[in-house]
């Protein structure tokens, strides 16, 4: 009788949005009692868009939309697709860039025309020892505070301005938070991006324990931590950088709003991408493996 009631859990689950990967996740869901959030495009919609451009004292926004425009045109990050965009919205066409080059969890560098242009993190222009002034650190701080994410731009070694991007978190992320508490799990909160804007994003929706400013290659570090704590960790992403995180937890779910990689290195799917059907899917599946036992 056991398939049958298989059958009939993962049928439920179709109908629902959720794609099971096979039988052992219905144990899985049993176990978990963490669940690792990814923030941007798990928790936020991930559709970022540019709230404001502060340039340095003296500076010109218009040519440091402009310029951080371009140099972003290459990069497929929604940070540089949000700013990429608002550049060709407002100048049409972009100068020409050259030397592009992405740099993974920081941002990215380039030549537009003859300026040597650094965009990201302000980690990334420290790097080359440039750093913001206090006007831009006070925005800088500002923004974070609200839960936004700044962006520095540098070219030829002198600061030039900060982008502002944001986006918004799901309708749906704090009732969806509050019934996997009712779930008996732990939420987590996981990103790359700085620590103020994740803490931000992590009260508004009812999470306390967050991750922040963790390089890509190193999701999956904080997962291994985790179990190695003795916690059983169900982690829900959708991006590229979430891949290896998703396949070294007990239980990965997958936005199925992302990217193919995600999914693959995922048990389970939930093809809306919402965070409530990622309590339902766990709610559902224990409900399944009660019938099947
Ligand atoms: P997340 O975990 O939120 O998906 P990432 O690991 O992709 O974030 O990136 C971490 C941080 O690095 C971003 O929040 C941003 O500050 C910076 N960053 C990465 N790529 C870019 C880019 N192309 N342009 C600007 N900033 C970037
Ligand atoms: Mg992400």
């Amino acid at each position: 009788a056991t398939p049958t009631a298989l059958m009939v859990g993962t049928g439920r689950g179709a109908q629902l949005g959720i794609l099971v990967g096979g039988p052992q996740v219905l144990e899985s869901t049993r176990r978990v009692d963490t669940v690792v959030l990814d923030k941007t495009g798990t928790v936020t919609t991930g559709a970022m868009a540019v709230d404001e451009v502060v340039p340095v004292d003296g500076g010109d926004a218009d040519e440091l939309l402009r310029v951080t425009a371009a140099a972003e045109a290459g990069s497929e990050h929604p940070i540089a697709r949000a700013i990429t965009r608002a550049g060709t919205d407002r100048f049409g066409e972009l100068p020409p860039v050259t030397d592009f080059e992405n740099r993974p969890g920081l941002g990215i560098s380039a030549m537009v025309g003859e300026h040597a242009v650094l965009v990201g993190r302000p980690r990334l222009l420290a790097d080359w020892s440039v750093t913001l002034d206090d006007g831009l650190e006070a925005a800088r701080a500002a923004a974070e505070a609200d839960g936004k994410t700044v962006v520095a731009v540098s070219w030829d070694g002198v600061v030039r301005g900060i982008v502002v991007v944001a986006d918004q978190v799901k309708p749906s992320s704090a009732e969806a938070v509050r019934r996997l508490r009712d779930l008996g799990l732990r939420p987590v909160l996981l990103t790359g991006d700085n620590r103020a804007a994740a803490e931000a994003v992590a009260r508004g929706v009812g999470i306390d324990e967050v991750h922040a400013e963790v390089m890509p290659a190193d999701k999956v570090d904080v997962v291994k931590a985790l179990q190695a704590d003795g916690r059983v960790v169900a982690m829900v992403g959708d991006g590229v950088n979430d891949a290896a995180a998703l396949a070294q937890a007990d239980l990965g779910i997958a936005m199925g709003t992302g990217t193919d990689v995600a999914i693959e290195a995922s048990d389970l799917t939930l093809v809306r991408g919402d965070l409530l059907v990622a309590a339902d899917a766990i709610r559902l599946s224990r409900r399944t493996l009660r019938v099947i036992k």
